[in-house]
């Protein structure tokens, strides 16, 4: 492994390596002492191919909330995704980046006045809506909005269920809703559904395409006859050992029944998916404590460590409380044959609430040995506080020697201007089937658009 040049923060690798190999590498420096992450832009570049490859019918419009780096989205702006923003300031962000408008979703389905104002100023047109107030909003704030209905459809069950809070229902509320639109004379272009984040069902896109179907066709009678946009939402998986084939067989076999028609334009939200994997964290020990404790329903007392980590709760690992995410640490130094005994790992802060793992077991750990959690990328760096003084871990962007040949020449030369390379986009885009009529274009990168 050897670093050939270090450029706009990323680090430029060749020879064999994974992130691992480079957290080791930062830590046998003798110079980091806080935690940070590995940033792989090679595994976004890798998830978004297998994405084309795996459902080459659906735009992938990537949800600025679940990691908002600005690396990370300058490679997917780079590689022509669109992006699901929630807010004025996510709109700002991708805009920064050189993302027009046609490519930003406004899928929040309550939105503020404010950041609707923005929303039809700054040129973005398609916005989602579940609830009559939003279109009395919509017919104030953004009377030419492409409105996307939101219909509720839930997985069986879901690491994060977002239907408790957004989504009509797509029998009792939906065809209301479709035609007060009419009467307001708003144009409804498609549905959208969010079945839940890491969703463990994959059933349900049908389900949900079937309902979208319905609502087409529902739609026309009352007036809509331009509804051409399905959004499938998010719910992809993204951890580094699960795989996106079963979902998108599904998804491909219920498009092809319900929508075999392509001048319907086909969009989902994925965030999990293209951030998770990508990051992993290192963190340190820098304390430890023996407690004593009984077995339940025992007399038997057991020993158990409580190790102390310089990342905890309040930081990355906020993933452990809002996303219900179940992480796993790994001692980035080999224990061979050494037993694993009973722990618990917590975070820096002097709340008791920040425990980061609360039973687990490890091979006895010393103060200052790292650990290592994969799977960091999605909902932990945006949420993340400097809570007690403890700074959010600094990220430390890695991409091979042989991908950054290609990816720089997509790189943005100053904030808002791509360079034009081709060398990425242009074959891929040769080789993907020629759009339909679309509602939200195609990503050009600047400089590129009349040719
Ligand atoms: N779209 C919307 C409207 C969301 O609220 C979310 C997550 O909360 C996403 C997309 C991203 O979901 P996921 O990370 O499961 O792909």
């Amino acid at each position: 492994m050897k670093v050939v040049e270090e450029e706009q923060r990323i680090r430029v690798m060749e020879g064999p390596w994974d992130a691992v190999s480079v957290i080791r590498e930062i830590v046998e420096s003798g110079q980091q002492e806080d935690p940070f992450y590995v940033f792989d832009l090679g595994e976004v570049v890798a998830r978004y191919h297998k994405w084309k490859a795996t459902m080459p019918r659906v735009e992938p419009f990537y949800a600025v909330k679940c990691n908002d780096d600005k690396l990370l989205l300058t490679t997917l702006a780079a590689l022509g995704t669109g992006f699901d923003c929630a807010s004025r300031a996510e709109i700002e962000t991708v805009q920064q980046l050189g993302v027009r408008p046609e490519r930003i979703i406004f899928a929040n389905p309550a939105k503020m006045a404010s950041h609707m104002r923005h929303a039809a100023a700054a040129g973005v047109r398609t916005v989602t809506f579940d609830s009559e107030t939003e279109l009395m909003k919509l017919k104030q704030y953004m009377p030419e909005a492409k409105l996307v209905i939101r219909i509720r459809c839930d997985a069986a069950e879901a690491q994060c269920p977002l239907g408790i809070k957004f989504g009509c229902d797509p029998v009792a509320d939906a065809p209301r809703l479709l035609k007060l639109a009419a009467v307001l004379q708003l144009e409804v272009v498609g549905v959208s559904f969010h079945v839940g984040s890491g969703a463990r069902e994959t059933a349900v896109y049908a389900r949900a395409i079937h309902f979208a179907r319905a609502l087409f066709d529902m739609g026309a009678c009352v007036g809509h006859v331009g509804m051409r946009l399905v959004d499938l939402g998010g719910g992809f998986p993204g951890n580094h050992d699960t795989s996106i084939d079963e979902v998108a067989e599904v998804i491909n076999e219920a498009l092809e029944l319900h929508f075999p028609e392509r001048s319907v334009q086909v969009i989902a939200e994925p965030g999990r998916y293209f951030a998770a994997a990508a990051y992993t964290l290192a963190a340190v020990v820098h304390s430890k404590r023996e407690v004593v404790s009984k077995l339940e329903d025992s007399d038997v007392a057991e020993t158990s460590t409580m190790y102390y980590i310089n990342d905890g709760v309040y930081g990355s690992f906020n993933c452990v409380l809002y996303d219900h995410q179940h992480v796993v640490a790994e001692p980035l130094r080999e224990h061979d044959d050494e037993p694993l005994l009973p722990c618990s790992i917590w975070g820096p802060s002097c709340d008791s609430l920040d425990c980061v793992i609360t039973d687990t077991r490890m091979p006895p750990l010393a103060v200052g040995e790292w650990l290592v959690f994969r799977d960091m990328g999605a909902y932990t760096l945006p949420v993340a506080s400097p809570f007690n003084g403890f700074p959010v871990p600094r990220v430390r962007a890695v991409i091979d020697h042989g991908l950054w040949g290609i990816v720089k020449e997509l790189w943005p030369l100053t904030e808002g201007h791509f360079m034009i390379g081709g060398r990425m986009t242009g074959p891929q885009r040769e080789a993907s089937p020629s759009p339909p009529p679309v509602l939200l274009e195609p990503h050009i990168p600047n400089g590129q658009q009349n040719h």
